[in-house]
């Protein structure tokens, strides 16, 4: 069973959902941390021998493209996270694209690659922003890992719920729980490479990613893994390299989102190494190249 490791790359200050978060008029004048966590990424993706996909913030490429071309020299995939971090249903379709077209552009200047695949922020494609999918695939991109399970969806109803989801609502069975699908937007096919989702006790989980990664004990990482590939679906995780360095600075949160956002720091590493040491990660567009044919209709896009 193939699986895919992506990692945002974003610094400390770009956390959503919080009055405090810096705007990005000031996040220049904010120390970066980034390297610190990206640099043991690197190291332990190496020697587990793992390739990665690092989607890219477009701000933070344009002052460290040399750790751009770090991560492309270990053979791992660059994609983009958006330029400036936005989430499509707040700032509209067309500032949206604009954002992700300069990303897009930024890396492939960086690079002198083509850059396939897209994730935005927040898991930001969720029922409000719908029409988000057709703008990416305008944009130029040929996948997206935007969508999230519901328990980790922003405002309004997550798109991707069982029998409802905008990407998969072909047969009886839903594709896009952790699998991946081709959506028929108004602008052509885009693959859709959703992160993992996790039924416990009635409730749809991010397991492999943020908060949740950090939560939960190996032992159960390894149980919900297991259990995944007997269904038949891939794992699909994410991590920030924030999630890394438990020395960055902290942003002033509440308390749910303090606990969410910086809970067991210290813990992320050696389940990272663990997952990369008993299971087979490839970038994301090689999981999207294997997707077969799950067309849907277009309309609505
Ligand atoms: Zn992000």
């Amino acid at each position: 069973m193939l699986n895919a490791f992506s990692v945002d790359v974003e610094d400390w200050f770009h956390i959503l959902g919080s009055p405090t978060v810096p705007a990005i008029e000031q996040w220049d004048s904010l120390e970066s941390c980034v390297e610190r966590g990206l640099e043991q990424l690197l190291k332990m993706l190496n020697e587990t021998s793992t390739r990665a996909t690092f989607f890219w913030l477009g701000w933070l490429a344009e002052r460290h493209s040399d750790l751009v071309r770090k991560c492309q020299e270990q053979g791992h995939e660059i994609a983009s996270h958006g330029y400036a971090h936005v989430l499509p249903w707040e700032v509209g379709a067309v500032p949206f694209k604009d954002d992700i077209v300069r990303a897009k552009k930024i890396l492939e200047d960086i690079t002198g690659e083509q850059v396939r695949g897209f994730r935005t922020a927040g898991f930001g494609i969720t029922g409000r922003a719908r029409w988000a999918l057709t703008v990416i695939a305008e944009a130029g991109y040929q996948y997206d890992s935007s969508v999230a399970p519901p328990a980790l969806g922003r405002g309004n109803k997550p798109a991707c719920r069982d029998g409802t989801c905008p990407a998969i609502a072909r047969g009886d069975k839903p594709a896009c729980r952790s699998g991946t699908c081709i959506i028929d937007t108004q602008n052509g096919p885009l693959i859709e490479v959703p992160v993992t989702g996790f039924v416990l006790l009635g409730l749809r989980l991010g397991l492999l990613g943020g908060g949740y990664l950090r939560i939960f004990p190996k032992w159960f990482l390894r149980l919900a893994t297991w259990k995944l590939h007997v269904s038949g679906y891939p794992l699909i995780l994410y991590v920030h390299p924030r999630e890394i360095d438990p020395h960055h600075p902290r942003l002033p949160l509440s308390f749910f989102r303090r606990f969410k956002c910086y809970v067991h720091f210290g813990s992320t590493m050696s389940k990272l190494r663990c997952l990369c040491e008993n299971y087979d990660f490839v970038p994301l567009r090689e999981l999207a190249d294997t997707v077969s044919a799950c067309m849907t209709s277009s309309a609505g896009y």
